[in-house]
């Protein structure tokens, strides 16, 4: 990756864990709310692509209290959630448990703390490390976020092109103006953001029975991050993945690809019925999974090839091969293959590159 595109990519990255997409709407950081099952209810970002683009929301009403998995991405996120609780029950919400620690699935912590001060707020000690080891950083780099990004953004439009360099289609454009139109409130966000850090971890696994309900939280292994974790629910059979899977796209900013597709089979081993992905729309079937699962297995077994006959590292990246599964994910559409580039190709080429000639993946802040 040339400097240029990783200052992209990047800019990218922090719209993306920002959580900021592109319905042009008097709240663009609300959640369509459905229950999936009595008293299990999903906040789904209608559109995963919609800037900001915030992570969904899962919660489980229990006759103890509620059980929030996942915070969302700003402190609006989390007041939607503590509103939608609040309009069902009169319990409080007694525990939160974060999927990984990128902010579009944990800046709004602080809601829902300040909303119920004695909620204990879980997280995989990898995940609550980070939070913690970053967070001066994010809290300083907020400032700049905003004018960076509409800087980018107009410079972009002005010459009529995407933030990669390609010529503008016109989903995109309208894509990057609903964009434009939410960064006013994105700063705001951004400036009343605190952070808040996980009051209690746990390695592998977590049970809680409470009020009937069996509620299990798992660590499968490494995969979008080093510190994932699901919500399973055995009874009702189903899964929440946090972005271990997210769709229609997937989102890997620094996969660790060798364990990623061991990571799907045992999630396709709990035989869930209803599937939450991290972003995107809930699933009942394994297609999509198996179709994630194809795609590590595909481009482990080339990069190891390729490693194999000491092609160079650029070289070996552009040399990836995606035919067999990028129109599985595009269906051909333009907007589609432009996210496919941006978040997949050259992203888990790379990332595949780095742990299979056995430099190792570092998480990127
Ligand atoms: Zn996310």
């Amino acid at each position: 990756m040339t400097t240029k595109n990783l200052r992209l990519a990047l800019l990218l990255l922090a719209f993306v864990q920002t959580g900021f997409s592109g319905t042009a709407r008097a709240n663009p950081f609300e959640y369509t709310w459905q229950e999936v099952a009595p008293g299990v209810w999903a906040g789904i970002r209608q559109d995963p692509f919609e800037l900001p683009q915030e992570g969904n929301s899962v919660f489980v009403l229990t006759e103890q209290g509620v059980v929030v998995f996942d915070a969302g991405g700003s402190p609006l996120m989390g007041e939607s959630i503590v509103a939608k609780v609040r309009s069902l029950t009169e319990k409080p919400i007694t525990h939160v448990i974060i999927s990984h620690w990128h902010g579009d699935h944990m800046r709004g912590l602080q809601a829902i703390q300040s909303a119920y001060p004695n909620v204990a707020i879980f997280a995989h000690p990898y995940s609550r490390d980070f939070i913690a080891a970053t967070q001066e950083r994010w809290l300083k780099r907020r400032v700049s976020m905003v004018p960076n990004i509409r800087k980018a953004l107009g410079a972009a439009l002005a010459a009529d092109h995407d933030l990669k360099g390609r010529v503008l289609i016109p989903e995109e454009k309208e894509w990057l103006l609903k964009g434009r139109d939410v960064l006013d409130q994105l700063d705001r966000e951004n400036n009343r953001t605190t952070y808040v850090i996980p009051n209690a971890t746990f390695a592998d696994r977590m049970v809680l029975y409470l009020g009937g309900r069996e509620l299990q939280f798992l660590h499968l292994g490494n995969s979008h991050t080093a510190g994932d974790v699901i919500l399973w629910l055995p009874q009702e059979r189903i899964v929440a993945t946090g972005d271990i899977i997210t769709a229609p796209i997937p989102l890997l900013p620094n996969p660790y690809t060798s364990d990623y597709a061991g990571v799907l089979q045992q999630i396709k081993a709990l035989g869930f019925k209803t599937l939450v992905p991290g972003h995107g729309a809930i699933q009942h079937d394994t297609a999509y999974l198996d179709l994630l699962s194809d795609t590590f297995r595909s481009v482990t077994a080339q990069m190891k090839s390729l490693i194999a006959q000491s092609i160079r590292k650029e070289d070996a990246i552009a040399r990836i091969d995606y035919s067999s599964v990028e129109k599985r994910f595009t269906h051909g559409d333009a907007f589609l293959t432009n996210r496919f580039h941006d978040y997949v190709s050259a992203a888990l080429a790379e990332a595949t590159y780095l742990i299979e000639s056995g430099t190792g993946i570092k998480e990127e802040f």
